[in-house]
C-alpha cells in the first residue's frame, strides 16, 4: 500500500493519520503530547505502523503541522494549521454541504477561519493567549467537578435546570468560581452546562471579528463534547457540522496536503 502521513502536534495531543492513494483513512492515532515532543511523536508513528501493519517505506511522503511541527524532523514538508485545518475541514465535512466556517477549540487556543467559494482560507482570527475557552479549560473544570472529560457531555444533556451563569472570563478565576458554586450546592450538570455557554459565548466573541457564514463546521477535541456542540449553537443560533473524527481534522488535512505535494514533485503514485 501507498500511503501520506499527517502529523498534527497540538499542545495537548499528537494525532496522525494516515491517507492511501484513493485518500480514504487507513489508520490513525491520538496520543498525549507530553514534554518530548519529537520522542512522543516517533513513537505514535510507529506504534500506528505496527497497529495498522503499513510499513515506513510505504509512507511515501510526511507533512507535519501544529504547534511543534518544526520539531518533528522525519517530516517532508511542515504546513500551518490554518491551511491543514481548513484542507481537513472542507474534507470531512464536505457530505454536509460546502463548510464556510471552522470553529476549532484546541487544547490551549481556539480559531475561527472563513473559506471562500473555492475552499481557499479567505480570513481567520486566533485566541492563544488565554486558556479560557479551550480544552485546558474544560480539563480544569473537570478536575474540580471530579468528573472526566469525557462525561462532561453527558452531565450536561442529562441536565434539567437552567445552567448556571458563569461570570469570570480568566481561568484562575473560574476555578475559584466553580468551587464556590459547588459549596453552594448547586447541580454538577448545571455548572458543567455553564462552563459550556461560557465558552461557547467566548469563541462567538471571537468569530464575531472576522463574521460567521453557513455551514459552520465545529472541530477539535472539544468537539467531542456533546454538551459543548449543543451551547455552541445554542449561542450561534445556528447548526453546526461536527465531522465523525473531530480532533483529527487538522491532521488528515495535513495528510491531504502530502498527497498533493508529492505529486506535485512529479512523483507518480501508480508506479
Ligand atoms: P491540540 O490540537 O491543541 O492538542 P486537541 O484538538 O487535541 O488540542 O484537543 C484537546 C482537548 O480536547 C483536551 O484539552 C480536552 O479538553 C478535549 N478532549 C479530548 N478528548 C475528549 C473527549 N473524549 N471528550 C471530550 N473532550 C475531549
Amino acid at each position: 500500500m501507498r500511503c501520506f502521513a499527517g502529523v498534527d502536534i497540538g499542545s495537548t495531543a499528537i494525532k496522525i493519520v494516515l491517507i492511501d492513494e484513493a485518500e480514504e483513512i487507513r489508520a490513525y492515532k491520538i496520543t498525549p503530547t507530553g514534554s518530548h515532543f519529537h520522542r512522543n511523536t516517533l513513537e505514535a508513528l510507529d506504534a500506528l505502523l505496527e497497529d495498522s501493519g503499513i510499513r515506513r517505506e510505504e509512507v511515501l511522503y510526511i507533512t507535519s503541522t501544529g504547534y511543534g511541527r518544526k520539531l518533528f524532523k522525519e517530516a517532508d514538508e511542515t504546513v500551518s494549521e490554518i491551511t491543514a485545518n481548513a484542507v481537513g475541514a472542507l474534507r470531512a465535512g464536505g457530505a454536509c454541504g460546502r463548510i464556510r466556517t471552522v470553529i476549532n477549540i484546541g487544547g490551549q487556543d481556539s480559531k475561527v477561519i472563513l473559506l471562500d467559494d473555492d475552499g481557499h482560507v479567505s480570513n481567520f482570527v486566533m485566541n492563544d493567549r488565554c486558556a479560557a475557552g479551550t480544552g485546558r479549560f474544560l480539563e480544569m473544570a473537570a478536575r474540580n467537578l471530579e468528573v472526566g472529560v469525557d462525561e462532561l457531555g453527558e452531565y450536561h444533556l442529562n441536565c434539567r435546570g437552567a445552567p448556571v451563569v458563569i461570570n469570570s472570563t480568566c481561568t484562575v478565576f473560574a476555578e475559584s468560581e466553580i468551587i464556590s458554586l459547588l459549596a453552594e450546592n448547586h447541580d454538577r450538570g448545571e455548572i458543567i452546562a455553564g462552563i459550556h455557554h461560557s465558552i461557547a459565548r467566548r469563541t462567538l466573541r471571537l468569530a464575531k471579528r472576522i463574521g460567521i457564514e453557513e455551514k459552520v463546521l465545529f472541530d477539535g477535541g472539544p468537539a467531542l463534547n456533546r454538551g459543548l456542540v449543543a451551547a455552541m449553537e445554542d449561542e450561534l443560533m445556528r447548526e453546526v457540522v461536527v465531522p465523525d473524527l473531530p480532533q483529527i481534522t487538522t491532521a488528515l488535512g495535513a495528510a491531504l496536503v502530502a498527497k498533493e505535494a508529492f505529486i506535485s514533485r512529479g512523483e507518480d503514485i501508480h508506479v
